[in-house]
């Protein structure tokens, strides 16, 4: 009798523990919505839950732009041919002007009076006090903005926003102001065709700090502050377009103070692979 007990009690503990394991097994299925009845079945029965694998992966996934910045290995761009639109004057004319990974130069512009969606003002210290167009951007880039002001000012590094947003026609005014000075040829070069300007994106902003004068130069760089967003502005998703060793490859001059978001996955990438934006989208 004792002996018929106890190998109830094994075998039980054996049935268990197969069952145990084959729903560890089947909560790691491939398929997410298996994995995912699965694990609640296990949970309705047990209380306890069994990460399903693939639901875990899809859910790290979509979180990696906001939490995990080293997790680079999978991180794609899209292709320079499928996000044009059209040519216009020998310019392309990209297709995705909402997306945080567009790419705007001197080769492809945004289509023409393209507003960007969710223009806000980022609560961060700026050079200048009026509420004036230039001191907007787009929410999903102003929120990351305002985490790495504050991040910045932590460690003892205080960042000024100097000009964000530029609108289509604020961007004619300033070529054309350029252009009266300087000519077309040399205006192209200090300043973006309208359309083509990064700040018509609303995800680009430029910044600057007090060492720097609150001015847009190269000295920006070489200042603490320049040199702490220069290593650290990837983790907010930000980077510096237009890098010192790419002026060939971005067709613009060395600008330590012209910030972009991309996205921290993709910021941290191109960071860690010294890319340009140019580079990156082939
Ligand atoms: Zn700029």
């Amino acid at each position: 009798m004792r002996k018929r007990t106890w190998t109830v009690i094994i075998a039980t503990i054996g049935i268990l523990l197969l069952l145990e394991l084959s729903f560890i097994l089947w909560g790691r299925s491939k398929t997410t919505t298996d994995a995912y009845k699965i694990s609640s079945l296990h949970k309705s029965i047990t209380g306890c839950e069994i990460i399903p694998k693939s639901f875990s992966l899809s859910n790290k996934t979509s979180q990696q732009g906001k939490n995990n910045s080293d997790k680079t290995s999978d991180v794609s761009f899209p292709s320079y041919e499928e996000t044009i639109r059209a040519e216009e004057d020998s310019i392309s004319v990209v297709n995705n002007p909402t997306s945080v990974l567009v790419m705007v130069n001197k080769q492809r512009k945004l289509p023409d009076n393209y507003i960007p969606p969710k223009l806000v003002i980022p609560n961060v210290r700026f050079s200048f006090n009026e509420i004036v167009e230039k001191r907007y951007l787009r929410e999903v880039a102003a929120v990351p903005l305002e985490k790495m002001f504050k991040q910045a000012e932590e460690e003892g590094y205080i960042l000024y926003g100097v000009s964000g947003y530029r609108s289509y026609n604020r961007q004619i005014a300033v070529f054309k102001m350029h252009e009266q000075e300087l000519g077309e040829e040399k205006a192209r070069e200090v300043s973006s065709v309208p359309g083509s300007s990064e700040h018509q994106t609303g995800l680009s902003i430029d910044i600057s700090s007090e060492s720097a004068k609150f001015l847009l130069s190269t000295e920006f760089g070489s200042t603490p502050e320049g040199k702490w967003v220069k290593e650290n502005a990837h983790k907010f998703g930000f980077i510096i377009r237009y890098p010192e060793d790419k002026t060939k490859i971005t067709g613009y001059s060395f600008e330590p103070w012209h910030i972009r978001y991309v996205g921290i996955q993709h910021a941290t990438y191109l960071y860690k692979h010294n890319l340009a934006l140019e580079e990156a989208i082939k």
